[in-house]
């Protein structure tokens, strides 16, 4: 009989010639299931799973709002519950300082939403990203890489795009009267956890200020409680306006949005009227979803813990193969020496039972980024099962 495995390397467009191709049954908290073993999710889906698989306030908010109704309308027309409720949660996450909330499915969606939003607001169109930042992979959001080797097959992209390095203040002189929005992560994620250092985030800030330009945060990895703040620009004291969540705050269910001060957000209901519209932004279940989580991440004492949880981490990780760790709350980046031993290194952990990954621009360091409801002692377990790895890889 045909496999399941079979099937997919037949019919699923494939991303790579590598696939991790585990097949999971099911999952639960930080553990997936498949039939013959189960897995710790170290990465949580790649940034999304923060509360584990299947929160049963998560499962509830589905299965309730399944029950009464699924699409109903497009996006901004009807008065559905589920986004309301979510757009009020996420405006009073920001001290209602961001208390207009455009709702979309994806990090990438939001992105873009973001970016038109900037262009519309300041009537400019120059757009500057960070080096080594990750926006997304849509055309738009693509276009604000820098990275030759991801882009270079799908140009042209949009035009007038700059680049400043992250954390290098001289080059915020390329901000100019002429930058609709920097667009940058508050703490890139891609590049391999890169916290902004020395008020880099501020004296960008009050660049965009001197220069009428909009700052737009993108917080769809390091967002919704991962750094251990709800929001990581928090840490930062600065304020963005325009910040973009998607991933860990849909609660493992696909949604996303883009929040600014409603005087600059209603620019996209007029000159032109749907400035921006998508069928599906905040389908109810997925809004649903994503309040029961937010909410949990706000109201819980899960964040609370999440300092300690990563300084857990790195005080068990002592290993002479580890180079650096980089670390904000559960984000973490563990530096080896090459993309050959970390290969090794991730396939042996996965081999033990413990998912990892490398990051988009970092092929030298360990993605960890686990549930934030992760316990003490399965972080001692995870962590006895990389270490048992690096003595293999390393000898
Ligand atoms: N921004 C950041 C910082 C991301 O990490 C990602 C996804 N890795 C995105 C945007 C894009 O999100 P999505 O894959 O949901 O489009």
């Amino acid at each position: 009989m045909i496999t399941q495995r079979q099937l997919f390397f037949e019919h699923l467009a494939q991303t790579s010639e590598f696939p991790l191709a585990l097949e999971i049954d099911f999952a639960q908290g930080i553990w997936m299931h498949s039939k013959e073993t189960k897995y710790i999710d170290l990465i949580s889906g790649i940034g999304v799973s923060n509360l584990g698989h299947r929160h049963p306030k998560v499962t509830a908010a589905i299965k309730n709002q399944v029950d009464k109704y699924l699409h109903l309308m497009v996006y901004g027309e009807f008065i559905q519950s589920p986004q309301v409720v979510l757009a009020e949660l996420l405006a009073k996450s920001t001290d209602f300082v961001l208390d207009s909330v455009y709702l979309v499915n994806s990090g990438t969606e939001a992105t873009e939403g973001a970016l038109k939003l900037a262009k519309r607001y300041t009537g400019r169109s120059e757009i500057i990203a960070a080096k080594n930042g990750y926006h997304g992979s849509t055309h738009g959001a693509l276009s604000l890489s820098d990275n030759d080797f991801f882009t270079q097959a799908f140009r042209p992209l949009l035009p007038e795009i700059g680049f400043i390095e992250f954390n290098n203040v001289p080059d915020l002189e390329r901000i100019s009267s002429k930058t609709a929005a920097v667009m940058v992560e508050t703490i890139q994620g891609e590049a391999g956890v890169i916290e902004p250092s020395n008020d880099y985030l501020k004296k960008l800030k009050t660049k965009c200020i001197e220069t009428g330009t909009l700052l737009i945060l993108d917080e769809v990895q390091c967002g919704a409680g991962r750094s251990g703040k709800f929001w990581a620009y928090k840490h930062y004291d600065i304020t963005p306006d325009i910040l973009t969540t998607a991933k860990g705050m849909g609660g493992g269910m696909p949604i996303g949005a883009f929040l600014a001060k409603k005087e600059v957000m209603s620019c996209l209901s007029h000159n032109p009227i749907l400035g921006h519209i998508t069928t599906y932004g905040g389908h109810p279940v997925c809004a649903a979803a994503a309040a029961a989580c937010v909410k949990e991440l706000l109201e819980s004492d899960t964040l609370s813990k999440v300092e300690k949880k990563g300084v857990l981490f790195e005080s068990i990780l002592l290993h002479k193969a580890i180079k650096k760790i980089r670390r904000k709350g559960l984000m973490m980046s563990v530096e080896l020496d090459s993309f050959e031993n970390l290969q090794s290194v991730i396939q042996k952990c996965i081999e033990k039972g413990v998912v990892t990954d490398w990051f988009l621009f970092n092929n030298i360091s360990m993605r960890i980024a686990p549930p934030l409801i992760i316990s003490e002692a399965e972080i001692e377990f995870a962590c006895k099962l990389i270490l048992e790895a690096l003595n293999e890889v390393y000898g």
